[in-house]
């Protein structure tokens, strides 16, 4: 990426086509599409790129098995072959995760699972394909995959595989046995599984996600900048023409100009949107944003002038997650977890770490820094506790992450967990159009449906090109150049990281020798990324570098060599030693707001208040991203 001050000279230069406040998935997604269509992009983040919920998910590239429940049909599908594509757009960071839902003492893999996973199965097959790679087969070969649903014979149906020059396409679930299992998932042993079924999904690093879609949306001519706060809609004539903006950093404000805004703030859009509607109708006036309030309803009740319809109100739900190290719970697939009240939850091997989540519980807490509730923790643990037949405890615990779901009130009191993970479009009275809800799985619909929207509203002729668009470059392990010191295992991670640029942190820590070792020892991630994060990726502080551009605040959080990153952001950012000192300071207390040692994790009662009048029988909600 470019750097932030050279981002910021540009914010404040150029007038453009679109500024996208919100520096997540989906408003990532919106500058990518709108540049690859030839809009001038700016986009601005007031904390972190990714810090909101888009570092916090299951990191799963999933249709969402759970939907089926619900009938979300059109969204899993959706989804589905949005995952599909991702894995052809960018192979090095969403690859195929093996999942089985374990069966024991003999007993036949449930049935209604399996009914679920044929419909699955049926929806992530892409027609098109489908019918061309048909028209290929035997007659005889074709009949194995003629019925979509409820056909036993699916079961040991041959998987789909990609022909020549195709792309990844998910195998059929199948029954597999003990042993493969087993093989799957060796934490099982104690139990001893019989059988169980075996589907597939996808898996990425989300925080890795968004930094590459911003990355090419620059590609494409968008200028980027963390740490910018939009504190109002310019407008001119009522209609929204920019955002007036503070850099957090040195504490000025600018004006950003730009003939469209997309508020994509994901559980802060409500803030955004209700104050954009606020506005007075003054010739080029200010129209305040609230945001930054700390009462998370305030003004949703502020109607404007086109009604409630044209902004979202934002219901957020937090999921929290656990990690364990490999050790202690070795998995090679993804395991579904059956847990209390008939829910399920996920235990996933993530970058070398067992990743088990999530709870689904409405959140009327703060929401710049979730903390992982103790009862969510217990909850968790529990359930894995129960399943394995270990005995974790939150002093095992590596690492604990929680984030809020952007999910959309209908105004019906629903759980949570029931509410759809649709994204909606709402486009105010001043132009302003807010894009929240979805999934991070979903970014690229988000962001076609907001761009097609402005392309309308302009007469243009600017097709969606994001189908289409590489997402960074993959490249093969062995063909990254091997410097002397750097640990055989990190050059895979960071292949999977980066992919071609992987290129660069190499070349890093060829040139300063002390930057070829790991942060962690015994972890793959190298100093030279520390070194990397400030100057491609504008990591500002040392949570940017050990919450985001690597995630081991979440895989290592206790044993974390703070002063390390610093003395390496020192020398990057210019830090004198009192700024290093303050920086890990801030750090302190940023790790304690998040909770990411689950033993500090905030007791329930003290999050109880917003927490419990929605909760049922005393259990959280759960299950999936
Ligand atoms: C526990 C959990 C698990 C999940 N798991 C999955 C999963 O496995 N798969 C999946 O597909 N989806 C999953 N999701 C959903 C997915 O993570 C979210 O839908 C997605 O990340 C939302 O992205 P966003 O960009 O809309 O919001 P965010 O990522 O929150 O981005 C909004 C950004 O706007 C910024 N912002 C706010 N106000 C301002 C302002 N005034 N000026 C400038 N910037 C501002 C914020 O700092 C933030 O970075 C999960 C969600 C949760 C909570």
């Amino acid at each position: 990426m470019i750097q932030r001050a050279q981002a910021l000279a540009a914010l404040s230069e150029n007038e453009f086509d679109l500024v996208v406040v919100g520096g997540g998935i989906t408003g990532a997604g919106v500058a990518l599409d709108a540049a690859t269509r030839g809009f001038s992009v700016a986009l601005i983040e007031r904390a972190d790129f990714a810090a909101g919920t888009s570092s916090r998910s299951s990191k799963l590239v999933h249709g969402g098995l759970r939907y089926l429940q619900n009938f979300d049909l059109a969204l899993v599908r959706e989804a589905l072959l949005e995952r599909q594509l991702m894995v052809a757009l960018a192979p090095h960071l969403v690859h195929p995760l093996p999942l089985v839902v374990p069966a024991f003492d003999g007993a036949r893999p449930d049935r209604l699972m399996g009914v679920g996973l044929n419909l699955y199965d049926a929806m992530s097959v892409d027609r098109d394909r489908l019918r061309s790679r048909r028209g290929k087969r035997a007659r005889g070969e074709r009949a194995q995959n003629a019925s979509a649903m409820g056909d036993e014979l699916q079961e040991t149906a041959r998987p789909v595989q990609p022909e020549e020059g195709e792309s990844w396409s998910p195998e059929r679930h199948r029954i597999v046995s003990g042993e493969e299992v087993l093989e799957l998932l060796p934490a099982l042993a104690a139990r001893e599984p019989t059988s169980g079924y075996l589907f597939y999904d996808c898996q990425t690093d989300d925080v890795r996600l968004v930094l590459t879609i911003l990355g090419e949306a620059e590609r494409f001519g968008a200028a980027c900048a963390n740490r910018v706060d939009a504190l109002s809609l310019l407008q001119r004539d009522g209609r929204a023409c920019g955002v007036r903006a503070l850099d957090r950093e040195s504490g000025e404000e600018l004006e950003i100009r730009a003939a469209n805004v997309v508020n994509a703030t994901g559980v802060w859009a409500d803030r955004l949107g209700v104050a954009a509607a606020d506005e007075d109708d003054d010739e080029a006036s200010v129209a305040g944003l609230d945001h930054a309030a700390g009462d998370p309803s305030a003004g949703r009740s502020v109607g404007e002038s086109r009604g409630a319809s044209e902004l979202p109100r934002i219901r957020p739900s937090r999921g929290t997650h656990i990690l364990l190290r490999h050790e202690d719970l070795p998995l090679v697939g993804g395991a579904i977890v059956p847990a209390d009240a008939g829910r399920t939850i996920f235990a996933l091997p993530w970058l070398g770490r067992t990743l088990v989540g999530t709870t689904d519980l409405d959140y009327e807490g703060e929401l710049d820094h979730v903390r992982p509730s103790g009862e969510d923790v217990d909850y968790l643990l529990s359930a894995i506790n129960t399943f394995f037949e270990t005995t974790f405890g939150v002093g095992d615990l590596a690492g604990a992450y929680a984030g809020v779901r952007p999910l959309i009130s209908s105004g019906d009191p629903k759980k949570s967990v029931d509410i759809s993970r649709k994204a909606e479009l709402y486009e105010a009275s001043s132009g302003m159009l807010t894009i929240t809800g979805g999934k991070l799985t979903t970014w690229r619909r988000m962001a076609k449906l907001t761009v097609d929207r402005i392309v309308e509203r302009d007469s243009r002729e600017a097709p969606c090109r994001t189908h289409e668009i590489p997402l960074g470059q993959g490249v093969a392990v062995e063909d990254l150049p091997r410097v002397e010191g750097v640990p055989e295992k990190s050059y895979a991670a960071l292949a999977g990281r980066y992919g071609y640029a992987a290129r660069e942190v190499l070349a890093l820590a060829a040139e300063r020798g002390e930057l070829a070792q790991p942060i962690v020892p015994g972890l793959p991630d190298l100093l030279a990324e520390v070194a990397l994060a400030a100057r491609r990726e504008q990591a500002r502080s040392i949570g940017d570098v050990l919450l985001r551009r690597t995630r081991l605040g979440l895989l290592a959080a206790r044993e974390l060599p703070v002063q390390r990153v610093a003395d390496v952001l020192a020398r990057e950012l210019g830090w004198s030693p009192q700024d290093a000192a303050r920086e890990i300071e801030r750090f302190a207390e940023e790790a304690e707001a998040e909770g990411i040692r689950a033993d500090s994790a905030a007791p329930a009662v003290a999050e109880g208040a917003a927490a419990s009048h929605v909760r049922e029988a005393g259990e959280p909600e759960v299950h999936s991203a």
